[in-house]
């Protein structure tokens, strides 16, 4: 048994309930989480707007310790702290082929189906199958994931740090990274400083951009952004945001513009903040039926690029032990990320807490 949040009907709270969780099958390991962040993905299927089977047992940003393996696992042992990997790619795919894990055809079908591979999950209520978010489930004492979903770590770092580095520091500072490969002295502008933005502009800071513009609507935010490298910031609520860039950059437009919220219409405002040839990454995630209004003119004449960055196009075996690395040596700031702690029982808060936007990241610390 064990205490997990379940999502039963969209637009509902989570409830805190008892489930039974069973013992990892070949090639899986049940984990024992320590912590677990709150993250827009998992609100927005709270919501409804990323439709999944239901019941299911939310959460994709966790940490915590291998408590037993099925048959078959050779990375990773009993005892090993992991990262869940909510991408947890199957290395066969012409995308794992090609270099490109994070576009995982396997771990993108799991997204869907809220299973683990065999197309069945280890969570169950009442006699009935309990889904998985993303294969993680780390809204839960206990989970069982594939083997490729929980990726050793360094044991000295705090739980809570290491559950960020799963979605949120992957996310944000691969996109700088790998997505863009920010170049030393160049402008960024960054929409949306939550858990994700945050980690753009470190990001993008650690690969030396000499200005890296923050545009939120929460002046506590913005003011807190400065210390993770962002030299202005612009308050959308108080002027228009893309006039803001480009007055702060002679009117060209940065190099860099990131959205990390998810909204057609910042989205179209990170295209417009970028200079022409400049390049446009999307983060932030939208409901499946949303579209981007961008002048059609503007596509060939500004010879821009468009594009996005799914897990930071991150590979997380090598990711998630570099980005601690990083933290350990004092280049990466996690901890002040963390804006509340909550329990298990709290989550319902954590959700109003992140829904008003007045958390950098929340995050679930479990009982012992
Ligand atoms: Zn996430
Ligand atoms: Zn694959």
């Amino acid at each position: 048994m064990a205490k997990a949040a379940i999502l039963h009907r969209y637009g509902e709270p989570l409830a805190v309930e008892d489930v039974e969780v069973a013992g990892p099958k070949r090639g899986e390991v049940k984990v024992k989480l320590k912590a677990a962040g709150l993250c827009h993905s998992d609100w927005h299927v709270i919501q409804g707007q990323l439709p999944l089977p239901l019941p299911i047992v939310l959460g994709h940003e966790g940490a915590g310790i291998v408590e037993e393996v099925g048959e078959g696992v050779t990375s990773v042992q009993v005892g090993d702290h992991v990262v869940l990997n909510w991408v947890p790619s199957c290395g066969r795919c012409r995308w794992c082929r090609t270099g490109r894990p994070d576009l995982c055809e396997e771990a993108a079908r799991l997204t869907a189906t809220g299973t683990l591979l065999d197309g069945t999950t280890r969570f169950w209520w009442k006699g009935k199958t309990v889904y998985q978010f993303l294969t993680a489930g780390a809204f839960s004492e206990y989970t069982v994931v594939p083997e490729q979903a929980a990726i050793p770590i360094r044991r000295d770092v705090p739980f809570e740090v290491a559950a960020l580095v799963g979605c949120s520091v992957i996310t944000g500072v691969g996109a700088a990274i790998h997505t863009a490969q920010v170049r030393p002295g160049s402008t960024v502008a960054v929409v949306g400083a939550g858990g994700v933005g945050f980690n753009i502009i470190q990001g993008a800071a650690l690969a030396g951009a000499k200005q890296v513009i923050a545009v939120d609507v929460v002046d506590e935010k913005l003011a807190a952004t400065k210390t993770f490298g962002a030299t202005h910031t612009v308050n959308a609520r108080e002027e228009d945001a893309v006039s803001a860039v480009l007055d702060l950059t002679d009117g060209l437009g940065v190099d860099y513009a990131f959205e990390a919220i998810g909204r057609p219409e910042t989205m179209a405002d990170a295209y417009n903040m970028a200079r022409k040839g400049g390049m446009t990454v999307i983060v932030g995630i939208a409901a499946p039926h949303e579209t981007v209004g961008i002048n059609a003119f503007s596509l060939p004449s500004q010879a821009k690029t468009l594009t996005g960055s799914w897990l930071g196009q991150g590979n997380p075996p090598v990711d998630y032990p570099k980005l601690l690395d990083l933290y350990a040596a004092g280049k990466l700031k996690l901890e002040p990320l963390i804006s509340a702690v909550y329990s298990l029982e709290q989550i319902n808060d954590g959700f109003a807490a992140l829904k008003s936007g007045q958390n950098i990241r929340g995050i679930i610390r479990f009982a012992e």
